[in-house]
C-alpha cells in the first residue's frame, strides 16, 4: 500500500469508528457488532503502526470512547478514565510481557500480575469524600464524563458510605456497572410485557439503565457493581500492590470480584485465561475477557500510560460470542416426530471461533415474538459449546422489503396438513410415517448408536433406500440383501457385505435399546431403561394403560399418553411384529421381584462423576438389573446419589437436599451384597 492509499484508508476508518463510537457510547444503539468494530479498529492500529507519521492526536487509537450525552451534567475527571489494550491470542500476551520488560528491564521475574475477569458492562467512577459518596460519573471520552450520581445511588452494590472510622479525605473508586443474566432476563421479560423493545445484551441493558435522566428508572433495574481500580486517592488508601489495595477497598465495603488473584509470568496469565474460558459459561454475568495488570504499584508508575490506556495492563479477550449477519432465508425442517422447526439460513459468519451458516429458530411462535424477518440483519450468538441461536433482529438495519416468516399450513415435504397441539408452541406434520421426511428421520434414529447401532448406514444411504422403495419402515432393513445393496452406485461388494453383517448383528439387542429405537415421542434412553426395568417385557409395556405407565419414575401424563397412543397405531404394531419376526431379540431383564433383597431394588438412583471400576453405562445396567430406577437429575425423590471422581452439580444438589451419597467403595460393597 502506498502512503497515499494508507492515508485515505486511515481517514475512512477513523470516520467509521467515530460514527460507531457515537452510536455505541452515546446512544447505546450499536450500528455494528463488536467483532466488526474490533476488526476496523485493529486495521487502523496496524496501518498507523506502518505509517507512524500519519497518527494524529484525535485518532480513535489515541483516545477513549465517546463524548458525554446531552442532558447530563458534565464531569471533568481529575484522573483520566482510560481504556485497555487488547490481546486476542497467546502470542499477543507474550508481546505484552516483552514490551514491559523492554520498558522496565530490571522488573523482578517472573513478573507478578493481578488477574480478574473483564466484566462486560460500563465504567463508572465513584468519588468518596470523607467516606461519603458525593459524585458518580461515566467514562465519557475519558476526560469528561456524565454525572450519574443520583442514578448510582440507587444501585445496591454501590456503598453510599465507606465502612471505616478513618476514611480517606478523597477516594475515587473505579469499576464496572453490569447486569447479571438473571436481572437481564427479568428486565427483558418486563420490557416485552410493557410492549417495549427488549435489550440486545446485558451490556446494553446496563448502559441504558445507568444512563437514565430519571433515576427512578435506574432504581427499578437490578444493576451490579465490581471495583477494579481507583482514580484520585489519598496515599493512605494505597498498598504496595494492586491486589492488596483492592483487598483494602473490599474491607471498606466496596465489592471486588472474588475471582481476583495473583499470577506469575506469561504461563500464569495463560493458565488463568484457560481457567476462566472454561468457567465463563457458568458465571452469572457476561465477561468478554480477562484483565492482567502488573501487580506492583511502583512498577505501574514506572511503566506509565499512553493517551488511551495504561502500559501495565492488558485485556485478553475471548473470541466474540455474538456476530451480526444477514438472515437470507428461513427453511422448515421436519423432525422424526413431525415437528416443524424453522431454521435460519445465514450469510456465513464467524462467531465463538467457528463459522456459522444456519441456526435453529426453535419454533414459529418464537420467531413471531422476536419479530425476526427474512432480509433482517440478525444477532447470532454461540456461547460455549451451545448450538448457535438467533438472538433477534437489529431493527435499525431492517430493509423496507424484509418479509415476515409465515408458518406453513402444509408439510413442506409431504403436503399433509399441519397441526398444532393445544397449549404447545410446536407445529407438526400430520402425515406420520406417510411423510418421507419423518420416515427418513425415524430410520436415522432407529440405526443410531444408542438405538440399534447399525454402523455404516448414514442419512444419504437411507435416503437412497427410501427412494428405491426397498425400505419404508425399520423392519424392512432386515430384508435387504447383499445383492441389492451391491447394485447401488458407489457401493462395493465388500461394503454391502459389511452393512448386511452390521444389520444382522443388531438383531441381538436389549429391551431398552429396542424401545428407544422405536422413536416414541419423548421417550429417551433413560425413560426406555426405566420402562424396561419396571415392566420387564415388551408385551406388558404394550398392554399398559396410562395409569400403569405413570407409576414409572420420570414418566408423567404427557409421556404416558404418547406411549399409549404409539402402541395403539396399527402401523406401529405391524412394524414391531415385523422386527420380532425378522429375529430382533434381547435377553429378558432380571425382574425387580427377583432381586427384591437388593438395597437398590425399587430405589431411584443418580450417578455423577467418573467411576474407576466400571463405566457409567455398566453401572447403570447393573443397577437396573437389580431393580433400581436410574435417573438423570437429583430431586427429593432420589434415594441414592453415587458420586465418582470430579462429580458435577448433582453432588452439590444432593448435599443440599440431604440425599444419601455413596462413594465408589460403598457402592461396590452394596452391589456385592446384592449378588445372590
Ligand atoms: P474495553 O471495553 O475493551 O476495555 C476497557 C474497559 O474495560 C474499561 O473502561 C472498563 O470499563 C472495563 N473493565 C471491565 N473489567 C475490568 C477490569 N477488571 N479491569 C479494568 N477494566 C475493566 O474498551 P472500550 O474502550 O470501552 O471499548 C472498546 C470495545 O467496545 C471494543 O473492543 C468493542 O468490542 C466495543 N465497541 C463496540 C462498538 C460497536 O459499534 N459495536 C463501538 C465501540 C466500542
Amino acid at each position: 500500500m502506498t502512503r497515499e492509499e494508507a492515508r485515505r484508508r486511515i481517514e475512512e476508518l477513523r470516520a467509521l469508528i467515530r460514527r460507531y463510537d457515537y452510536a455505541y457510547y452515546v446512544l447505546d444503539e450499536p450500528e455494528v457488532s463488536d467483532a466488526e468494530y474490533d476488526a476496523l479498529f485493529n486495521e487502523l492500529k496496524a496501518l498507523e503502526a506502518q505509517f507512524p507519521d500519519l497518527i494524529t492526536p484525535d485518532s480513535p487509537t489515541q483516545r477513549v470512547g465517546g463524548a458525554p450525552a446531552e442532558g447530563f451534567r458534565k464531569v471533568r475527571h481529575r484522573v483520566p478514565m482510560l481504556s485497555l489494550d487488547n490481546a486476542f491470542s497467546d502470542e499477543e500476551l507474550a508481546d505484552f510481557e516483552r514490551r514491559i520488560i523492554e520498558l522496565a528491564p530490571d522488573i523482578p521475574r517472573p513478573v507478578e500480575y493481578s488477574a480478574e475477569p473483564k466484566m462486560d458492562g460500563l465504567a463508572i467512577s465513584l468519588r468518596y469524600e470523607a467516606g461519603r459518596l458525593v459524585e458518580a460519573s461515566t467514562r465519557g471520552d475519558g476526560e469528561v464524563g456524565e454525572d450519574v450520581t443520583r442514578n448510582a445511588m440507587t444501585v445496591r452494590a454501590i456503598p453510599l458510605r465507606l465502612m471505616t472510622d478513618t476514611p480517606p479525605a478523597v477516594l475515587e473508586v473505579r469499576g464496572e456497572v453490569f447486569m447479571t443474566h438473571a436481572a437481564f432476563e427479568a428486565l427483558n421479560r418486563q420490557q416485552m410485557e410493557r410492549g417495549e423493545k427488549p435489550f440486545a445484551n446485558p451490556r446494553n441493558a446496563a448502559a441504558g439503565s445507568l444512563r437514565q435522566l430519571d433515576p427512578k428508572v435506574t432504581a427499578e433495574r437490578q444493576l451490579s457493581f465490581y471495583a477494579y481500580g481507583w482514580g484520585e486517592a489519598d496515599d493512605q488508601v494505597l498498598a504496595d500492590t494492586y491486589t492488596d489495595t483492592m483487598a483494602r477497598l473490599r474491607q471498606w465495603g466496596v465489592p471486588v470480584n472474588p475471582l481476583l488473584e495473583v499470577v506469575h509470568g506469561v504461563e500464569g496469565m495463560r493458565d488463568y485465561f484457560e481457567r476462566m474460558s472454561a468457567r465463563r459459561a457458568r458465571l452469572a454475568y457476561d465477561i468478554d475477557g480477562v484483565v492482567f495488570k502488573v501487580n506492583s504499584l511502583q512498577w505501574q508508575e514506572r511503566l506509565g500510560y499512553t493517551s488511551r490506556a495504561p502500559r501495565w495492563a492488558i485485556a485478553r479477550k475471548f473470541p466474540a460470542q455474538e456476530a451480526w449477519t444477514l438472515l437470507e432465508d428461513v427453511i422448515v425442517q421436519v423432525g422424526r416426530t413431525g415437528a416443524l422447526t424453522p431454521v435460519a439460513k445465514l450469510k456465513p459468519v464467524r462467531v465463538g471461533g467457528v463459522t456459522v451458516s444456519s441456526a435453529t429458530l426453535h419454533n414459529f411462535e418464537e420467531v413471531a415474538r422476536k419479530d425476526i424477518r427474512i432480509g433482517d440483519t440478525v444477532i447470532v450468538r454461540r456461547a460455549g459449546d451451545v448450538i448457535p441461536e438467533v438472538v433477534g433482529p437489529v431493527l435499525s438495519k431492517r430493509p423496507p422489503d424484509a418479509r415476515p416468516v409465515v408458518p406453513p399450513e402444509k408439510c413442506p415435504v409431504c403436503g399433509s396438513d399441519v397441526i398444532r397441539e393445544p397449549g404447545k408452541a410446536v407445529l407438526r406434520c400430520s402425515g406420520g410415517l406417510f411423510c418421507p421426511a419423518q420416515r427418513q428421520r425415524a430410520l436415522e434414529h432407529f440405526v443410531s448408536r444408542k438405538a440399534m447401532d447399525i454402523r455404516g448406514l448414514g442419512p444419504k444411504l437411507i435416503a437412497r433406500l427410501l427412494e428405491k422403495g426397498w425400505v419404508e419402515h425399520p423392519d424392512d432393513l432386515y430384508h435387504l440383501t447383499c445383492e441389492q445393496l451391491a447394485s447401488l452406485e458407489g457401493m462395493g461388494e465388500k461394503s454391502a457385505r459389511n452393512l448386511i453383517d452390521a444389520i444382522e448383528a443388531s438383531k441381538n439387542t436389549t429391551l431398552p435399546r429396542f424401545l428407544f429405537a422405536l422413536g416414541i415421542p419423548e421417550v429417551g434412553e433413560v425413560t426406555a431403561e426405566n420402562l424396561a426395568a419396571h415392566f420387564g417385557s415388551l408385551e406388558t409395556i404394550m398392554q399398559a394403560d396410562a395409569a400403569a405407565l405413570e407409576a414409572v419414575p420420570d414418566i408423567g401424563e404427557v409421556v404416558a399418553d404418547n406411549i399409549v397412543t404409539f402402541f395403539r397405531q396399527p402401523l406401529n404394531r405391524k412394524v414391531i411384529r415385523g422386527l420380532l419376526e425378522a429375529g430382533v431379540h434381547w435377553p429378558e431383564p432380571v425382574r425387580a421381584e427377583a432381586v427384591a433383597d437388593s438395597p437398590f431394588a425399587g430405589r431411584t438412583v443418580v450417578l455423577t462423576g467418573t467411576l474407576h471400576s466400571m463405566t457409567r453405562g455398566e453401572a447403570k445396567a447393573r443397577l437396573t438389573a437389580l431393580g433400581a430406577h436410574v435417573t438423570n437429575s437429583v430431586s427429593r425423590r432420589t434415594d441414592f446419589v453415587i458420586v465418582g471422581e470430579s462429580p458435577g452439580s448433582k453432588a452439590r444438589k444432593a448435599e443440599q437436599l440431604g440425599v444419601t451419597m455413596l462413594d465408589e467403595r460403598q457402592f461396590l460393597e452394596m452391589l456385592d451384597g446384592s449378588t445372590p
